[in-house]
């Protein structure tokens, strides 16, 4: 979650222009199932040749008559294993950009505290709340809803290297990535495919983004007894092999 508007407001950020949100970026590694949602213009025989399956794998797995789909509809896509979207259109647009690497200190898991919502929506809504540069995280991790489960989402903060606005420790804001997994995590587990995709993006990011001394944090330890994000149901633990 973000902090207050109090918070919002002592924000002194760099500058701003257009915005960026990646592509499609899932990492779901063995896994054989995405779902994807329908946008304006599509057509089944596009989604299926995106994915690389065919038609009548997504009419069978949804049971589909014919090939009339509808905006918003959710499609469970039975792609193979090796036509998984990966890290790669990360990776690539971070190609296009000069990383700070010393800069960022630490990486800041959090969750957004609702089901609904995704990088554009969340972006609007920390406009409105006072936030100039808008979306708070670098990275936003989706839960099927809004954007697919475990596609991730890049930032304006990231693609152009701005701290964030994601706690309310100036010091971490001005050196911490903010990566938030859209959800409730107070009420229900992160889905392991976007647990999965969180450490696939963690990994990276330490493989060589960060400086060497970086440490992998959540909101709640940096914000002591301010707030419980990423949530009771978080899998802490599960950091540890993060050092
Ligand atoms: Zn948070």
């Amino acid at each position: 979650m973000f902090p207050s508007r109090r918070q919002f407001l002592q924000q002194t950020l760099l500058a701003s222009a257009g915005m960026l949100f990646g592509g499609p970026a899932l990492f779901g590694a063995g896994k054989s199932e995405i779902t994807y949602k329908v946008k304006k213009g599509d057509t089944l025989s596009a989604i299926a040749a995106h994915h690389g399956v065919s038609v009548a794998d997504i009419q069978r797995r949804n049971r589909l008559k014919g090939d009339r789909i509808l905006v918003g509809q959710k499609l469970i896509v039975p792609v193979a294993a090796s036509n998984l979207p990966s890290l790669a259109p990360i990776v690539a647009a971070t190609k296009q950009i000069r990383v700070d690497h010393d800069r960022w200190r630490y990486i800041v898991l959090h969750h957004s505290g609702i089901e609904d919502g995704n990088a554009k929506a969340y972006d609007a809504g920390h406009r409105r709340r006072g936030m100039e540069h808008g979306l708070a995280y670098h990275f936003v991790i989706g839960n099927g809803r809004d954007s697919g489960e475990g596609e991730i989402e890049i930032g304006p903060r990231w693609t152009k290297q701005l701290r964030g606005g994601h706690v309310r420790s100036t010091e971490v804001n001005n050196t911490g990535i903010g990566i938030c997994l859209v959800g409730n995590f107070e009420k229900r587990r992160p889905s392991a495919r976007q647990l999965e995709s969180a450490f696939a993006l963690v990994d990276w990011l330490r493989a060589g983004q960060v400086s060497p001394k970086h440490k992998v944090t959540v909101h709640r330890w940096v914000d002591r007894n301010h707030t419980v994000c990423p949530g009771r149901h978080f899998p802490y633990g599960k950091l540890k092999r993060f050092g």
